[in-house]
């Protein structure tokens, strides 16, 4: 027999019991008052504890299951159990939903979840940034009163979804990725991705390659062109070397192009910090100074001034190169006559401060902050009839960034331009006293007796890292 029912039994049986005996004792009337008072308590206990039951089911959710006796300890013990559970289920529930809302939000893309009739059901904070909605508020709104672009509108109407549709935002300005996911029965999910630095770096690949190939065209087309000529006809050995040496210049345009491209993209591709070394400035100063005179071929005067002999900590081969574009652009923008000034100096707070000033043709302000850019130039033809490749800034700037210097540039059209270095203070040593390579250079100070241009150069612009080619 069940144990609630037996349980059950032995009220009534006590009571039927004790009648009896009151019978036996005290006869039939005091019996039967016996078995009403048992009966009415019997009764009572088991409406007190309906009622208990009822309250229970009828009261608030979380409400504690109420404690029985009797017969009634055995269905409220179960009831209590499995309440217990139910609410072990839900916590562990509620937990998982919760992982799964947090793991949601983590999601670097915006993700929106939306019903059968794309109306938003929930957003991640993502989502809210890229598509300006504000939770809860938007709850329940169609997505597309929100994201009101016609190439979305149209995409979700087609319910085509294998691939994204890209929108573009005018208030930011961005590109974003939007693309519907169904799943479930008939729910979707609203994913947006931000990739206008995707859609830029793309743009910048077909510009670089449209313009590799525009840089080979010109001196390909001259060389195959000499080649046809001197195939075609006899020329007498003068002009047959004068075209010769026109080709031999169009190749030697080619190989410098070549060799920017392959040190910008080593340069590129190095995502390691350069291989640092100490080198003193000086030497370096020196053969710059050198170099200058040798590109100028006497038609300039190079002038050397160095405030401080120090120490750099960086890689020299790749400082060199860098330093030497400028001072080779210098030479090149800047017409005979002119001068050309080198300069180094340590800041109070220790950073480095390379210079190099010309008087020459200088730089309108809006090319400023381009220069580095792969490929610009601000008059194409004088960069390439003085051997240029576009590429020599761009290369400067890879270089910096990987010594965490900066580049600021000072122009005036028609009177001459300061390109700067500015090298950080952890990568500047001073040197303790004067070493002898320092002597050497301070004989060299202020060669030509030129006075620097950068004083009266009014225009001024420091070339942000990071952006450009
Ligand atoms: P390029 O090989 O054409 O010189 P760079 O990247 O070295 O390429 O320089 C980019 C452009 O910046 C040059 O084409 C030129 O227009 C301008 N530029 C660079 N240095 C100077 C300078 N010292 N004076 C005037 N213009 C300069």
């Amino acid at each position: 027999m069940k144990a609630a029912f037996r349980k059950g039994l032995v009220a009534p049986a006590a009571v039927a019991f004790a009648t009896l005996a009151v019978w036996a004792v005290a006869g039939p009337l005091w019996a039967l008052g016996c078995l009403g008072a048992g009966a009415a308590a019997v009764v009572g206990f088991h409406l007190l504890h309906l009622q208990r039951v009822t309250d229970w089911a009828t009261g608030s959710l979380d409400a504690d299951v109420p404690a029985g006796r009797g017969s009634w300890a055995v269905p409220f013990a179960a009831i209590h159990r499995r309440v217990r559970l139910r609410k072990k289920y839900q916590q562990e529930l509620k937990q998982v939903i919760e992982r799964f809302r947090r793991a949601a939000e983590a999601i670097p893309d915006g993700v929106v979840l939306l019903d059968a009739r794309h109306h938003i059901q929930w957003a991640n904070a993502r989502a809210q940034a890229l598509l300006g909605l504000a939770m809860p508020i938007d709850r329940g709104r169609p997505i597309v009163n929100l994201v009101r672009q016609p190439e979305f509108v149209r995409y979700v109407d087609e319910g085509e979804y294998a691939e994204p549709v890209l929108v573009e935002q005018s208030r930011e300005p961005r590109l974003l990725s939007l693309q519907i996911v169904p799943f479930g029965v008939d729910e979707t999910m609203l994913l947006a991705r931000d990739v206008t630095q995707l859609e830029a770096l793309a743009r910048m690949r077909r510009d670089f390659i449209a313009n590799v190939s525009h840089e080979l065209k010109t001196p390909l087309t001259v060389v195959s062109g000499f080649i046809e000529t001197l195939q075609d006809l006899d020329f007498e050995p003068r002009q047959r070397a004068r075209y010769l040496g026109l080709m031999q210049d169009q190749a030697r345009n080619m190989q410098r192009l070549v060799d920017d491209l392959l040190t910008l993209s080593a340069l590129e591709s190095e995502h390691d910090p350069p291989n640092d070394a100490e080198f003193a400035v000086v030497p370096l100063l020196l053969e710059l100074s050198a170099d200058a005179k040798a590109l100028s071929h006497g038609e300039h005067e190079v002038a050397l001034e160095i405030g401080e002999a120090a120490v750099v900590v960086g890689n020299r081969d790749e400082l060199r190169s860098a330093f030497g574009n400028l001072v080779s652009n210098a030479i090149r923008y800047t017409p005979p006559g002119g001068t050309v000034t080198i300069g180094w100096s340590v800041d109070d707070d220790g950073r480095g401060r390379f210079a190099v000033t010309d008087t020459g043709i200088g730089i309108a302000p809006e090319h400023i902050p381009r220069l580095t850019e792969r490929f610009y130039r601000v008059d194409r033809s004088r960069s390439r009839a003085t051997g240029g490749t576009g590429l020599g800034l761009a290369i400067v700037k890879h270089v910096l960034l990987r010594h965490q210097a900066e580049l600021e540039i000072a122009s005036e059209p028609g009177r001459g331009s300061t390109f700067r270095v500015v090298i950080p203070a952890r990568r500047v040593r001073r040197a303790p006293s004067t070493p002898p390579d320092a002597g050497d250079a301070a004989l060299q100070r202020g060669e030509g007796g030129a006075p620097r241009p950068d004083a009266r150069a009014p225009t001024s612009s420091a070339v942000p890292r990071g952006t450009g080619s």
